[in-house]
């Protein structure tokens, strides 16, 4: 965000450790992408990554943990990792949540609420194949294993370029959709292609959300507030030793509001 545009919702806490929220999109068996590499993540570097997690003593915490962390009275630890998945693609179950549910970690899955149950449309027209996303029962079944259930809106729209009456729909209806679906609320939200403006963000505080995900990289404890929460994009090309490099190195705030 530039120093023009006023903060909005609460501010970290001074003095809080760097935490890593990870963006992932798909995981599963994928030969190696020309491009979109942020898009894949191979299940056996997945099921790696994981176990390093584990054995490297990085804890990793559920989305309000990490929010009442940042800007509550929650305790951060010092190497705090959260888990994203942006989409609602249905390999989610299929090839992380076993792995997540090996290690007990939690983990955030971001639904784009016209699609329950479909394909990946949108990612068809840039040449791409559309893989089948979440159904509303396997959506219930992640809420069963403790998974959060966010908003990724309803069409998966670059928001900056839409009207603010069609920015709010998109806010508005893929909330109440997914609670309806859910039957209980849906407080986080994440920017589909990490695209937003002041207006957008000032929106999705309109629209009821507590939280949400960008694409600004670096460390969470860098944000300007909790409505544009940086990450740490992971590529399907990352070793072992790249993805310790991003938790442990790349915790500079580095601007970006889109390309995913
Ligand atoms: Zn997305």
């Amino acid at each position: 965000m530039s120093a023009a545009a006023p903060a909005s919702g609460p501010r970290p806490l001074p003095g809080r450790p760097p935490l890593s929220i990870l963006m992932y999109h798909q995981v599963g068996e994928f030969t190696a992408p020309r491009n979109h590499r942020a898009g894949y993540c191979h299940v056996h570097r997945f099921r790696t990554q994981m176990a390093f997690l584990a054995r490297a003593g990085y804890r990793v915490l559920s989305l309000d943990a990490a929010i009442a962390g940042l800007f509550g009275d929650g305790e951060l630890p010092p190497r705090g990792v959260v888990l994203s998945f942006d989409d609602g693609y249905r390999n989610f179950r299929e090839h992380a949540l076993p792995v997540l549910q090996h290690y007990g970690f939690p983990a955030a899955v971001y639904m784009i609420s016209g699609l329950v149950g479909g394909r990946a449309e949108w990612l068809g027209a840039d040449g791409r194949d559309t893989p089948p996303m979440l159904s509303a029962s396997e959506l219930r079944e992640l809420r069963q294993a403790g998974i959060t259930v966010g908003s990724h809106t309803v069409s998966h729209p670059r928001l900056s370029r839409l009207a603010a009456d069609a920015v709010a729909r998109e806010l508005r209806d893929s909330k109440a959709q997914l609670e309806d679906l859910l039957g209980e609320a849906v407080p986080h939200f994440c920017y589909p292609y990490g695209d937003y403006s002041p207006s957008v963000r000032d929106a999705v505080i309109d629209a009821g959300y507590r939280s949400a995900l960008s694409c600004i990289r670096g460390a969470a404890n860098t944000a300007d507030n909790v409505y544009e929460l940086p990450r740490k994009a992971i590529s399907y090309g990352d070793n072992l030793l790249g993805y310790w490099w991003k938790l442990a190195m790349k915790n500079a705030r580095k601007d970006r509001r889109g390309g995913y």
